[in-house]
Formats: C-alpha cells, structure tokens, sequence
C-alpha cells in the first residue's frame, strides 16, 4: 500500500540558508511523522541562474542535518518528455501567448504586487496568431475560464481563489515552473507539499492543473519563512546563513539543527528523527521566524 510522498525541491541557484533549511526539516518531517516517503527534486529548469556543482552541495547540507530520502532525486531538466506530453494532453485548453512581462505590467493593474494576467491573447484570431508569432515566438497559458479553485491547508485550513489564465509553457519552449512542478508530483506520488507560504497564491493554479491532468491535488502545509532583523525575506547579504558559512564560524550542522528546533518550540535534538516524537503541525508557530544573522556591514 502506497501511503503516499512528501517531498523537498529546491533550486540549486545557491547555498540553502537557514529558512530554507527549516522549511526541508519541517517537510521531512510533516512527510516522516505521516508515515510518507519523502522525495528530493531538482527544480533546475532556469538554466541560466543554476550554479554548476549546486544541487550536490544542497544534498550535502541536508544530508548534514540528518535528512534522509527515498530513492533517486528527480532532476527537471531531464524530464522535458513527460512535461511535453503533458501539454499535448491540455493542447485544447492551452493558447499562444506573446506578451512580454512589460507589456503584461502596462496592461494590468497589480494590486498588492500580484501580476495578473489582462487576458491579451485569450481569443486572438488566426490571422493574428501569424502576425504575432513573426516577432515573437509565444508562450502557451492555461485557458482557465476564470475557475475557482480551493485547496486545502493543514496551517492555512480551505483557500479558495481564482485560477489565472497562467504559463504551462515558456517561450523558450521549455516547461513552465507551474507545470513541471504539477507533473511532477503526481508522477512521484507526491501528495503531501510542504514549502514556504510565498507559494500559497501559487497552489490554486498547481492544484487547478493537477485536475485537469486528471490527478488528485496535494494537501498543502505552507509554513512561515525566515527574515532578517528588518523583517525582510533572509538572503545571503544576512552574512552568515549558510551551513558552510555558520561551520566557518563555529556552528556545526547540529548546531544549526538545534536552532531550527528551537525556532519551532521544539527541544534541541541529538538528531533529526528525535523531533519526530515533539512534532506536533497544530503548535506550529504561523509567524515568520526572525533570524537576526550576524550582518557586519
Ligand atoms: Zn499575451
């Protein structure tokens, strides 16, 4: 009996820091305490911003924690087959798009941030489908209708929005983030996503297509993410945050789980699968974690 998956996937752009080293322990162990394997994927679809030799040192640092997963990771940049034939399976709901982010930005108004698609190229003509595609070559979006979509939160409880007409498709023809990661999951099995709470508008799109593909959505946990003193998103200029980086000042891998522990009101294990025992999703703190780093400029 498969009693499903959780798993943690992070972009090898950069050494992980703290926050997200805390979001991949809380993952391992919403997936662990839940009896779930737990799966490591290689988002690594945005060639130009990977770092060669990054995924192997993510791996070493996580392992470092005491993080263990089952079988082999799934890399994205070799899975083109399986997100082509999933946007053949949606041919008739996807459409050309050929938009620039500008233009997108000038056309819409973006309340709260949120970019929202203006619907430019939802009902373009086929003659200017051609016109179009002489200067740029498009994208492809889901035509969503304007469906509404709730997903279901174990931190967060039922979120309910509506699905954006957004990209499965870049128009370098590569797969779109929001596709790769639909596919994905339900390739592995994946039905638990444990990540951080930026990603939760992201989650009506994600689990809208997973309907579309005909599999079941995942239960959600979206959990706070770390900032700095400033209330700002942590980052590398917080000094040091990495686990290279705090060993070099003499906080060791333990160490460093002992903070994460403590960050979520749990006692200072001796290793990773101790926490399994005090975890409990219910007494989760729902603030960021305020890492204050050790800035010296
Ligand atoms: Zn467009």
């Amino acid at each position: 009996m498969d009693l499903g998956a959780g798993r943690y996937a992070p972009s090898p752009t950069g050494d992980l820091h703290v926050g997200n080293l805390r979001t991949a322990v809380l993952a391992w162990l919403f997936a662990r305490s839940t009896g779930r394997r737990f799966l490591l994927r290689i988002e690594d679809l945005d060639a130009s911003r990977v770092r060669p030799g990054m995924a192997a040192r993510q791996l070493a640092d996580l392992t470092a924690l005491g993080m263990t997963f089952d079988g082999i990771p799934v890399v994205q940049s070799q899975r083109d087959e399986a997100y082509q034939a999933a946007l053949a399976a949606i041919a008739d709901r996807t459409y050309e798009c050929y938009c620039t982010r500008r233009e997108i930005a000038e056309a819409a108004s973006a309340p709260h941030g949120v970019q929202h698609y203006p619907g430019t190229c939802r009902n373009l003509s086929d003659a200017e489908r051609v016109e179009r595609r002489r200067t740029r070559s498009p994208a492809l979006r889901l035509r969503a209708d304007g469906a509404r979509q709730t997903v279901h939160d174990l931190l967060h409880g039922d979120v309910s929005g509506t699905v954006e007409d957004f990209v499965v498709r870049r128009n370098d023809g590569v797969a779109a983030y929001n596709l790769a990661v639909v596919v994905d999951d339900a390739a592995s099995g994946v039905d638990q996503v444990v990540r951080g709470d930026d990603l939760l508008p992201a989650a009506i799109n994600q689990a809208y297509l997973a309907s579309v593909l005909g599999a079941a959505p995942p239960t959600y946990a979206h959990v706070p993410l770390a900032v700095n003193a400033d209330g700002r998103r942590l980052a590398k200029r917080d000094g040091a945050v990495t686990v290279p980086d705090l060993a070099a000042v003499g906080v060791d891998a333990m160490a460093v789980l002992a903070l994460i522990a403590k960050s979520l009101g749990l006692p200072a294990p001796r290793r990773l699968a101790d926490l399994l025992s005090s975890f409990d999703p219910d007494a989760l703190p729902r603030e960021p974690w305020v890492f204050p780093g050790n800035r010296t400029r």
